[in-house]
This record gives structure tokens, sequence and C-alpha cells, in this order.
């Protein structure tokens, strides 16, 4: 169980998320400074390739269904460590992101990705800024694609997060929430469509089933691993992968790795087509 939180620790909480982040002060983690700063600070992608959106999610989707290696394993173990450490601040959540990205993300996030502690009003500057919709919800954080787009920002809303019951795990959630965003939108380059740019935790119908189907990965490595849902029972994209009726949504995923556009130019749309198309060819069988 996470520790209650008084009013009082609330807003420390809060203040603490103003404060910079070092790697030998504030919650101890194993982690150097390096480690940390890689997701505060953008480095230099030339060379990089980018992926198509179906590599993207092929190669993801691979990571998280093979037994982790020793080093993932070890890495979750920090991060189980730090998950359930009565005396957490949120510096911790910096401070694992090397970790996360190890463990979830099979290493694409650094240097391309970094993550802040926020504000609502900050959050709903920059989210109107970028997609120009109304940025009034109950968002605990937002994924906002940079001028460049092999580069993320993730926003963290302290108010939000530190206000819930369970501030704790919502901070966690969040975090691993908003990072399944900015992996699409930096390794692929690509920030639109609905599933790859987060303004929208808690508000309905806006998560598409790529984005549920790699989230639900997700959240099983963290309850086997971490003792941690990251799907919120209120939340509807938990896909269950482990039930065979839901395989067909392998199916899916391999189908759309293996999609290549008849022409270029030709997006999302049409793939979506051509998967509909194959449903229901099967369905029909
Ligand atoms: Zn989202």
């Amino acid at each position: 169980m996470d520790r209650p939180l008084s009013e009082e620790d609330r807003t420390r909480l809060r203040y603490e998320t103003i404060l910079p982040v070092y790697a030998n002060n504030g919650t101890p983690y194993l982690c150097s400074q390096e480690d940390i700063d890689d997701y505060q600070y953008f480095s230099s992608h030339s060379g990089v390739a980018l992926l198509s959106l179906a590599e993207s999610t092929r190669q993801l989707t691979s990571f998280l269904m093979a037994e982790p290696s020793d080093d993932i394993k070890e890495a979750l173990s920090r991060l189980r460590h730090a998950r359930w450490n009565s005396l957490w601040g949120p510096g911790i959540i910096l401070k694992a992101l090397r970790d996360i990205d190890i463990a979830f993300f099979n290493s694409c996030l650094r240097g391309k990705v970094i993550v802040r502690w926020s504000n609502t009003e900050e959050i709903a500057r920059v989210g109107s800024l970028r997609n120009k919709s109304d940025m009034s919800g109950r968002y605990l954080g937002l994924s906002c694609p940079e001028e460049d787009l092999r580069q993320v920002t993730v926003y963290l809303n302290a108010e939000t997060i530190f206000s819930r019951p369970t501030a704790c795990e919502e901070m966690w959630q969040t975090v691993l929430h908003e990072l399944m965003h900015a992996y699409f939108i930096a390794t692929t380059g690509v920030a639109d469509g609905d599933e790859h740019y987060d303004s929208h935790r808690q508000m309905p119908n806006s998560h598409g089933w790529v984005y549920c189907w790699l989230l639900s990965h997700v959240d099983q490595r963290a309850r086997a691993y971490l003792d941690m849902a990251v799907i919120h029972p209120d939340e509807d994209f938990r896909l269950d992968i482990s039930n065979e009726s839901n395989q067909i949504l392998g199916e899916v995923v391999a189908f759309r790795s293996s999609w290549r556009p008849p022409r270029p130019g030709l997006g999302l749309r049409h793939m979506y087509k051509a998967i509909s198309d194959m449903l229901a060819k099967k369905l029909a069988k």
C-alpha cells in the first residue's frame, strides 16, 4: 500500500517538483547523473533512422513479448524497489527513467524523450498551442512533439497527480502511459493520429488499438515484475492479451507490421481499411 498523504505532504511534493534532481541527493536510486541527464536534455540524433509505424510497433511487440534478459530483470528489480519505497519523492521518477526505458521501451527513448514536472497552466498552454484542442480536462500528463518530430517532451502534472488519493501509483502509471505515446512519436517522427499525440488522458475514445495493444503488454510486464498495474481499472484500454479470442489482435499487429502502402503517401487510414478487409475475410470463413 502507498502511504496516505496529508495536505502538507501534497504541498511538499508539488514544491519538490521544481527542485533540480541530482543522482546523489533526494530519494536514493542506483543511477548516474548521466542517466538522469539523458532524459532531461535532448541529444543529437544525427544518423538515427526513423521507423515506419508498422516497424516501430513490430519491434516493441517482440521486445515486450520476449522473456526479459538478465539486464532487463535487474532494471525491473530496481524499479520494483523504487515503486514500493515508502519514502518516495517526485525526483524518483526522473531517476528511474533510464531503467523504465531499458525495461519497457527497448532503450529507444534515451536522448529523444525528456520528462519534466509541470502544472495545469503550462500543460494547457503547451497543449493548446500544439494541437489547438481544448486542454481544460483533468489531464495528468501530456506528450508533446518538439519542432523536430523525433524529440518529445513529456509533461507530468504535479497538481493533478498529487491531488489523487493514490498519488504514487498515479505518478508511475502516468509516466508509463505518456512514454508509450512518446515512443511512437520519437521512433517514427509521426505526431498526428489519435494514438500518438497525447493530450487526452482521462478523456474518452482517445486511444487507438495499437496503443492499447502495446500498453497492455507494458501493463502485463509491470504487473508481473513491479506488482503494479499501468492501466487504471476505470480506463477502457486494456486488452486481454492472454485471452485466445484476442489472439486475433496479434494477427492484426503482424498484418500491420507487414503492411506497406500501395503507393507512397497513403497513410494510416488506408492501413486501417486494409485491416478491416482482412478481418472481414477472416470472419466470413
Ligand atoms: Zn494517452
